[in-house]
């Protein structure tokens, strides 16, 4: 990659991801690939070399903390490869990372500067993640579970790679060192069982206490962190005690409004991941077992409320949306309001919230030092957060202080 430009953004109106009133006429000056100082106008026009924004909106780069990385688009109608018709030339099987490649750049250009894979298989994010860091393709700066730690499961069968099975405290263990050889940033684990697997009770605790706390441990002691797939009560409350950094779903926790206030006082961020529950009982139903879809409609109200209790106890909550395709990622967002967040609370989820989920101490903020993942919209999403769904009104998307997809300016 070709050293960063030093880049001044001028004339903004500034929402810089903690939550407050924006700032009007901002300047913000990108030196190496991180925000080195953030000004006012001074009433001059824009100086020589400055970019200016005539006004538009500038926030952090948006950050997905549950998406699948995955070159099957079934769930995403539309991006991929139209399905092959009865006679058709066989599709090469190395199409698939053509695929992922488009979905790189997908990500990016609708201003989602970082995302979070929950779990791919063939190790496909891990494999997506070198080629954008080598520079072969452009896309968001990539963190990848390897594969998704679980107990034997009847989910294995339909979920193959992505997965990989351990049982009892030591197998966990060597799970966890099995990710980390294969290049994970971070752990996943099945706390419970899926939505999405008729034979599977997304109900009970799938883990013992025992199982879960070696997860924590070992990735712990490691230096990295553990998402936990929770659904049911049983299995966030384990997942919760055993100290995990992030509740995935999470969709119970209302009913127990005391592991609630527990994750904020620990700092474990939920991803309600709201979009998955109602695409499953509306947008997909047609291709879903029958039970599964009267299942997220039940699950789709419980993430609601889930929302608004998290909401009041203080939990960090941040934006994921386990669906596709591709770039879509922030109509999360408006689920996340449906669901009583104000707008500002949805977009504080979205770049500070998940870059806490992530670890991230230096994205997700406009703020001196952070990375400059920046994104400027034209419009302003605060009064019609839908822009940030609209690939016309993405204006700029800046990766580490390089203008990226679309490369509007030149700069
Ligand atoms: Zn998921």
């Amino acid at each position: 990659m070709e050293a960063p430009a030093d880049l001044i953004l001028w004339d903004a109106r500034l929402v810089d991801g903690r939550g407050g009133p924006p700032t009007e006429h901002a300047v913000v000056r990108v030196a190496a690939g991180r925000i080195r100082a953030i000004e006012a106008v001074d009433g001059r026009s824009a100086p020589p070399g400055a970019l200016d924004l005539e006004g538009r909106t500038l926030l952090p780069g948006l950050i997905d903390a549950h998406t699948h990385v995955i070159s099957d688009t079934e769930r995403a109608p539309g991006f991929g490869t139209p399905p092959p018709l009865h006679g058709e030339e066989p599709r090469p099987e190395a199409l698939r990372w053509f695929v992922l490649a488009k979905a790189a750049r997908a990500f990016l250009a609708a201003g989602i500067t970082t995302i979070r894979d929950v779990g791919s298989p063939d190790d496909e994010a891990i494999t997506l993640r070198e080629a954008i860091r080598l520079g072969l393709v452009d896309g968001p700066r990539i963190l990848s579970c390897g594969r998704i730690i679980t107990a034997t499961a009847p989910g294995s069968r339909i979920f193959g790679t992505m997965y990989e099975e351990a049982d009892g405290p030591w197998e966990m263990r060597r799970a966890v060192r099995r990710q980390l050889r294969r290049g994970a940033d971070y752990v996943k684990v099945m706390a419970t069982g899926a939505r999405s697997v008729e034979r599977e009770n997304p109900e009970a605790a799938q883990l013992t206490a025992e199982e879960i706390g070696a997860v924590v441990d070992e990735a712990h002691r490691m230096g990295v962190r553990v998402a936990a797939h929770a659904e049911g009560l049983e299995g966030a409350r384990l997942a919760v005690e055993a100290g995990v950094d992030t509740i995935e779903h999470g969709l119970s926790l209302h009913r127990e409004p005391r592991l609630l206030d527990r994750m904020a006082e620990r700092g474990i961020v939920l991803v309600p991941t709201l979009s998955t529950f109602h695409d499953l009982a509306e947008r997909f139903r047609d291709d879903f077992a029958p039970t599964l879809v009267a299942q997220a409609e039940r699950q789709r109200e419980e993430a609601g409320k889930t929302v608004e209790a998290a909401r009041a106890a203080g939990v960090t909550l941040s934006m994921g949306y386990d669906s596709g395709p591709p770039g879509a990622n922030a109509n999360e967002l408006l689920r996340l309001v449906e669901a009583g967040l104000s707008v500002s609370e949805a977009i504080v989820a979205a770049t500070s919230g998940s870059a806490k989920a992530l670890g991230m101490t230096d994205r997700g903020m406009i703020a001196v030092d952070h990375v400059a993942d920046l994104l400027v919209v034209d419009g302003d999403p605060l009064a019609e957060l839908a822009a940030l769904t609209d690939p016309k009104r993405i204006w700029l998307v800046t990766r580490e202080g390089v203008p990226a997809m679309p490369a509007r300016p030149s700069v």
